[in-house]
């Protein structure tokens, strides 16, 4: 396919509209943060999403886009759902509801200090990660299982892992509404009985900061953040059960394409429509697999509490949790009419503006928090949504690759990386030196500038930079 884009703006290319695609594509980026590597498919990704039926406005590309799964990992789409719109597994991607978590401690960096050797020892041992490894709380069976994927982050709660206010904190309140547990298989729920509370593999993460800087100090108040102040970021989703869901729906949806009559430039966009019977039996499956994530991230915030009041003698209050793999049903204005639309955002976070009934009562004037990882040897920054972001209120959800994971192995050596950022005050707890490799800073974008893109294109505002002081790397 021949792409041209055409700059709308600093930080804003337009895709226009060719046949198959239904609506133009719409790229959130400098010059500079455009895939450029030769064979890069992304803008052909962004391109071929346009073509899905019932999307509406465009097929949008946040900054920190690269090649993904059908859907390039930052995109965002969204269908209409009374025209016939599709639902897209690919448009969530295999980890559904992968998501980011920032928890506030009450200590600052500098009296963490002599502490932080102790802090990351018992981080490093009490904290699940690496492929296929048990999780910190083991469910009975099925039965608890179901109650767990309706619920969320509130069943773990309930359960006595983490406290009420937790909730208020959480995109949704820990749990996506619609939840099917029926249409999750058998062995999606025997992957899922051993992991919840546990990172995975290497790109997901939990990582102790500190603010640098505040950008915008009403909003950093409200988030509960300061200058100088610790956190912790938690990056991790729904492991093999969100896995197996996002492959079992695929596999259906590949064999019905042809009973609806659907056609697509690429297989990997296997999709259904959102009323039809595969298209609820996935977003059921997929909302039950996005409760499991939040749960999941319910469970290593305790860990991480756990470790401060022995290592620190401090608590962690949960700013924010957003998940920045989803489908969700929500009403949007399309040319004037309020529609009920099917948005997918698949590396992207959700970025309501200031006033959205949404938010919980104490940010409305704010805004609701986007969580930016950056890399383990990099900033990473707390963003909140802007008025007027016409991509359905959505943001960068990271740097995002510019290697590929083959690549980066290439060219670093893990053993020589830990080495390079203890040198540089940064604790690293790897899980292998293979998986440190993989996640190098320089194999992904610069996130300062990622940054200043996702705000120069009024999807999101900064609000405060954090800088890391140890990871524990999955
Ligand atoms: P993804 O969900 O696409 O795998 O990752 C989201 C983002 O997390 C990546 O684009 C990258 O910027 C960021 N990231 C990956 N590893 C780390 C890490 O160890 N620490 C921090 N702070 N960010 C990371
Ligand atoms: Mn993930
Ligand atoms: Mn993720």
């Amino acid at each position: 396919m021949d792409i041209t884009l055409v700059p709308e703006g600093p930080y804003r290319f337009r895709m226009d509209r060719c046949d198959p695609m239904r609506v133009p594509g719409v790229v959130f980026a400098t010059r500079d943060l455009l895939p450029r590597s030769a064979g890069d498919k992304t803008l052909e990704q962004v391109a071929n999403v346009a073509t899905l039926p019932g999307i509406v406005r465009a097929s949008f590309a946040m900054p920190d886009m690269h090649w993904g799964y059908g859907f390039p990992i930052g995109g965002v789409a969204a269908t209409d759902i009374d025209a016939g719109g599709v639902v897209s597994p690919g448009g969530v991607g295999f980890d559904i509801s992968c998501g980011v978590r920032l928890l506030a401690a009450d200590i600052d960096r500098e009296p963490l200090a002599p502490r932080m050797r102790r802090l990351m020892d018992l981080l490093g041992d009490t904290v699940p990660r690496g492929v296929g490894r048990g999780g910190l709380w083991k469910l009975s069976g099925r039965a608890q299982m179901e109650k767990l994927l309706v619920a969320g982050a509130g069943y773990a709660v309930e359960q006595g892992h983490g406290v009420p206010r937790d909730l208020e904190r959480c995109e949704d309140h820990g749990a996506l509404e619609g939840a099917d547990p029926s249409q999750v298989g058998q062995r999606a729920v025997d992957r899922g009985l051993q992991q919840v509370g546990s990172l995975g593999s290497g790109n997901h993460f939990l990582e102790v900061q500190a603010v640098d800087r505040v950008y915008d100090a009403g909003a950093a108040g409200a988030f509960g953040l300061h200058t100088g102040q610790v956190c912790v970021m938690i990056h991790c989703g729904s492991r093999g059960l969100g896995h197996q869901v996002c492959s079992d729906h695929v596999r259906v949806m590949d064999q019905s394409l042809r009973a609806f009559g659907i056609r697509i430039p690429d297989r990997q966009l296997a999709c259904a429509p959102v009323v039809s019977a595969p298209g609820r039996a996935y977003l059921g499956a997929m909302a039950a697999a996005a409760n499991y994530g939040r749960a999941n991230r319910q469970l290593l915030t305790q860990a991480a509490r756990r470790a401060f009041a022995t290592a620190a003698q401090a608590g962690l209050d949960l700013v924010y949790d957003v998940s920045h793999n989803t489908a969700k049903i929500e009403t949007h204005d399309v040319d004037g009419v309020a529609r009920p639309l099917c948005v997918h955002r698949k590396g992207a976070t959700l970025a309501l503006p200031s006033g959205h009934p949404d938010l919980p009562a104490d940010l409305a004037a704010f805004g609701h928090p986007v969580l930016v990882p950056g890399t383990m040897g990099t900033a990473s920054y707390v963003m909140v949504g802007a008025a007027g972001n016409d991509a359905f209120s959505s943001a960068a959800h990271g740097a995002g690759r510019v290697w590929s994971r083959h690549q980066a192995l290439h060219r670093v050596r893990g053993e020589q990386l830990r080495d390079e950022l203890e040198s540089r005050g940064i604790s690293v707890r790897p899980s292998s030196w293979r998986g440190l490799a993989e996640e190098a800073p320089d194999a992904y974008k610069d996130v300062d500038v990622v940054v200043r893109a996702a705000e120069g294109a009024g999807l999101a505002r900064p609000v405060a930079r954090l800088v890391p002081l140890g990871v524990v790397k999955g």
